[in-house]
């Protein structure tokens, strides 16, 4: 046994500890050659602990990665800084085995003398990566591309038959076509949210708040109208905050259409714009029957549609608004009260 394998293998406590965890930890000389690997990464990578004795750690990475790891090498090398980095090991039956984790060499009289690695195992977090990254391409086109067609055909058949005032297939390719408009707009959302949470960029300029507000009160009219809801406004003059417009009005439009959507008719909804904090409050009240307390928490969530109180939509309208706000540097949050109403606002840092 060497000076280094003797250090490595005193310290009985430690050991034990080093045996218990689920993380993968190594020891390995500069060349390499594996000193002391624990439970987890014998366990993980299917070696026992005879046969790990003359293996080298370029036996357990991945081919593919060759050339990363003598760049890291080099890193490490120079100094005893730790290296964060994620490897593809392979175990004994070729098995492949995401991890992440970090290196650091340890120095002795100035110069390099062993090297440590501590990995963790990425494999459900790479799968659910995966998972996504394939129902988002799906959902860009294999599922949109058709659903379009089919929506264009139903449109088509619907005009056709309306006219002709057959009772039942009027009916049954209205339905069609709703829930394939609800279908179309879901993935749209799902999309959406999809690209901000995988960092779409803002397009900012200065907006003028009042002038905004008024713009998208004027384009949700005709909606407070079909729904017998009467909607007012009044803001701030001189309120600007730094924004991407179009942005800013997906959420404001939310919030709106959903004000619209739970009101009475004959209800109103206010919209308002005020100075807070350094901020520009834009809030959007209605009169409708509030929000459920147990739904409260999860109302950011996605999918999230109260029990019982849905009314169309894709439950993903107000994780968007969110994601939006944040993005902005902003807040998003409500008020509300059962059978009185609710307030939703969303504060952005005020301009000038
Ligand atoms: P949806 O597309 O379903 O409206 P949202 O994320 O915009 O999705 O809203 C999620 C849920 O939050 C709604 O389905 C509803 O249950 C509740 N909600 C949103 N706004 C209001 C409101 N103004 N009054 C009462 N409930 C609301």
């Amino acid at each position: 046994m060497d000076e280094l394998e003797a250090i490595v293998k005193s310290e009985a406590g430690l050991r034990d500890l080093l045996e218990s965890i689920d993380d993968l930890v190594a020891f390995a000389t500069l060349e390499g050659r594996l000193l002391y690997v624990n439970r987890a990464w014998r366990e993980k990578l299917g070696y026992t602990e005879g046969e790990v004795a003359g293996l080298s750690s370029y036996d357990i990475i991945h081919p593919s990665q060759q050339s990363e790891v003598e760049a890291t090498n080099a890193k490490l090398m120079a100094s005893e800084q730790v290296v964060r980095v994620e490897r593809l090991l392979v175990a004994k039956d070729g098995r492949q085995i995401p991890v992440d984790g970090s290196l650091s060499c340890r120095f002795k009289d100035g110069k390099p003398w062993y090297v440590r690695a501590i990995f963790h195992d990425i494999t459900a977090r790479k799968a659910a990566e995966r998972m996504k990254d394939d129902l988002v391409s799906m959902a860009s086109h294999e599922l949109r591309n058709p659903l379009m067609a089919i929506r264009t055909a139903l449109h088509l058949l619907n005009e056709e038959l309306v006219p002709t005032k057959l009772e039942r297939p009027v009916q049954v390719v209205g339905l069609a076509m709703r829930n394939c408009d609800r279908m179309v707009d879901l993935i749209k959302a799902y999309l959406d949210l999809a690209n901000l949470e995988a960092g779409a960029r803002l397009k900012e300029s200065e907006v003028d708040v009042s002038g905004f507000i008024d713009r998208i009160v004027e384009l949700n009219q005709p909606l407070g109208l079909h729904a017998g809801v009467d909607i007012r406004h009044e803001s701030t003059p001189g309120a600007k905050v730094l924004g991407d417009e179009d942005r800013l009005a997906q959420v404001l439009t939310n919030l709106l259409s959903n004000a619209i959507k739970f009101s009475k008719p004959g209800g109103s909804v206010q919209v308002r714009s005020e100075f807070r904090d350094g901020h520009v409050r834009v809030t959007v009240s209605d009169q409708g029957d509030g929000i459920p307390e147990s739904f409260r928490a999860k109302i950011f969530g996605k999918f999230a549609q109260a029990e019982g109180h849905a009314r169309g939509g894709s439950g993903l309208g107000l994780a968007i608004s969110k994601a939006i706000v944040e993005k902005h540097g902003g807040r998003i949050g409500f008020e509300t009260a059962l059978g009185q109403g609710t307030t939703f606002y969303f504060e952005l840092p005020k301009l000038g």
